[in-house]
């Protein structure tokens, strides 16, 4: 190793949603993080419809939830599709399932622009060092394991930085996640094509779903139309590949061919005008991006979000899988610099629960992709590919809910853990001094204090996937969501 390279428990590559999760949790255990970008901030990306488990769970655990909700996203409270053999458009709510009772029924539509720097400027206020014009050129091994990268700054300055563990977490575009050594398998029924692009002044569904997306299917694909703001909405035509040339040449000839051939939309937009200046005045073209790494770890490198897989954005998971993939290698990487678990079990752990969240998504969406059943034969495929014992709705809202892992609920381990035990714990404090004049049992210190134990237990009762792990000889997270821990019942052997 050259003496004169940085070095940090962490380098990762990318700053959109998965790089910013994974630098952030890694950061608040004190670790040393640098996180390179090669663009600067706020830089354009699709993806802007998420999921509730990202703005209540993951958002509460980075601590940005708040800014979030001052920063006026529009409130997306489900989803309403044209599709399938229903002729008529169909709502769900996120309300139906309980683990999304309110507050935490609802997610948002984001200009992403300004999304992913509130999660940049948030791992910055955490301690991970930034920076912006870098481009990760190449990743270092030292024997036998990734061991740190080599960017480039805005200047074409290259520079070298070792690393205990690499995250890739560049994307869709990034090359860097060949190092660990798998292949990338494109799906072949997936095989679309994306039209997409910006308008003012288009309709709105009637309240209180307003917020929602709106998704029509038409012969050729389906549409999604996204209200970004009261006047904003993003709207996207996705075909598939044997239609191909139905968006080839002249972009906006063939957008407005494609309004023109699917009426709802065409009735949305009667009244709207495209934006055809500034960030929005594009029209983009995105394709084959279904795809599926065969690794996502080596030793010393992790891939999280699009660097891994992506699947089809009907279910907008993009940014679910890529801030829940942030996590779980957060969990891991603190664990194995905490010296508690195995780099092997810690990543095995994260893979293992990465390829399900993805998998339950992936397989429901082939079956989504049936358009000649209604909505309830939906509903009973979303039960079938998360095996719960749900009624068919309800798995159908936990699903596209991002909540199917059972691992991130609407409230985060530390919130839940802290409404249960602080509680408990003021009991406890009304008691000190023993003012047990009320005669109230509870006032008696001994019994608040075994209170707050129980609340600690109900705690993890309730996180339920950490009480118990999701695979059979696996790993469950600590209390807090930024570890790995071994189950109770079975202690690490020695
Ligand atoms: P990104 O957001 O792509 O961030 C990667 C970052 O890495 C970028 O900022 C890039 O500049 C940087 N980078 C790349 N290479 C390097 C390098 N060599 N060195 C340093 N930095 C580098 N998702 C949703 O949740 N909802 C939706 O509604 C939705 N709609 C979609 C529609 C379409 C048509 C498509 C194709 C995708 C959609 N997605 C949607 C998916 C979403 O766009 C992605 O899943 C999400 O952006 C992934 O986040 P990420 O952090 O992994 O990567």
């Amino acid at each position: 190793r050259s003496s004169t390279a940085e070095s940090y428990d962490l380098v990762v590559i990318g700053g959109g949603p998965g790089g910013s999760t994974v630098s952030t949790l890694t950061a608040k255990q004190g670790h040393r993080v640098l996180l390179l970008e090669r663009g600067t901030f706020p830089r354009y990306q699709i993806g802007e419809s998420l999921l509730p488990a990202t703005v209540h769970g993951i958002a509460r655990l980075l601590g940005v939830d708040q800014e979030l909700r001052r920063a006026g996203f529009t409130k997306k409270r489900g989803g309403t599709f044209r599709w399938g053999a229903n002729p008529e458009p169909w709502t769900f709510s996120f309300a139906v399932s309980p683990k999304l009772a309110a507050p935490t029924s609802y997610a948002y539509q984001v200009e992403r622009m300004k999304f992913d720097q509130i999660l940049l400027d948030n791992a910055r206020a955490n301690g991970v060092e930034v920076r912006e014009s870098s481009t990760v050129v190449d990743v270092i091994e030292v024997d036998g394991r990734v061991g740190g990268v080599r960017y480039v700054d805005a200047d074409g300055g290259e520079h070298t930085v070792e690393a205990t563990f690499v995250v890739d977490a560049s994307g869709n575009t990034g090359r860097t996640h060949r190092h660990v050594g798998g292949e990338r398998r494109y799906s072949e029924f997936f095989r679309n094509l994306a039209l997409f692009g910006y308008f003012e002044g288009g309709k709105r569904l009637p309240e209180p779903y307003s917020g929602n997306i709106l998704s029509a299917a038409f012969d050729d694909g389906w549409f999604w139309y996204i209200p970004l703001s009261p006047t904003l909405t993003s709207v996207g035509a996705v075909v598939h590949r044997d239609a191909a040339e139905k968006v080839q040449g002249d972009r906006e000839a063939a957008l407005n061919r494609l309004i023109e051939a699917c009426p709802l939309i065409k009735e949305y937009l009667a009244d709207a005008r495209r934006v055809t200046s500034g960030p929005y005045g594009e029209l983009r073209v995105r394709k084959d991006y279904s795809y599926c790494d065969t690794r996502f770890w080596r030793p010393g490198m992790a891939l999280v979000g699009d660097a891994a897989c992506f699947v089809d954005p009907v279910f907008s998971s993009g940014v679910h899988l890529a801030t829940y993939s942030g996590l779980l290698a957060a969990r891991s990487i603190n664990s194995c610099l905490a010296g508690t678990v195995g780099e092997k079990e810690a990543f095995q752990e994260f893979e293992r629960r990465y390829r399900r969240e993805y998998g339950v998504f992936y397989e429901f969406l082939v079956s989504f992709y049936g358009m000649h059943v209604d909505e309830q034969s939906y509903f009973w495929a979303a039960k079938k590919v998360t095996k719960t014992p749900l009624p068919e709705l309800e798995a159908f809202v936990e699903l596209v809910g991002g909540l199917a892992s059972g691992d991130v609920i609407g409230g985060t381990p530390e919130s839940v853990a802290d409404e249960l035990v602080g509680g408990a714990e003021a009991l406890a404090e009304a008691a000190d001094g023993s003012d047990t004049s009320s005669g109230e049992l509870h006032a008696k210190p001994v019994v608040a204090n075994a209170m707050a134990e129980s609340a600690n237990l109900q705690a993890e009762i309730l996180l339920g996937a950490e009480a118990t792990p999701l695979f059979p000889d696996g790993l469950v997270s600590t209390l807090d969501g930024l570890h790995w821990t071994y189950p109770r019942a079975s202690p690490a052997p020695r």
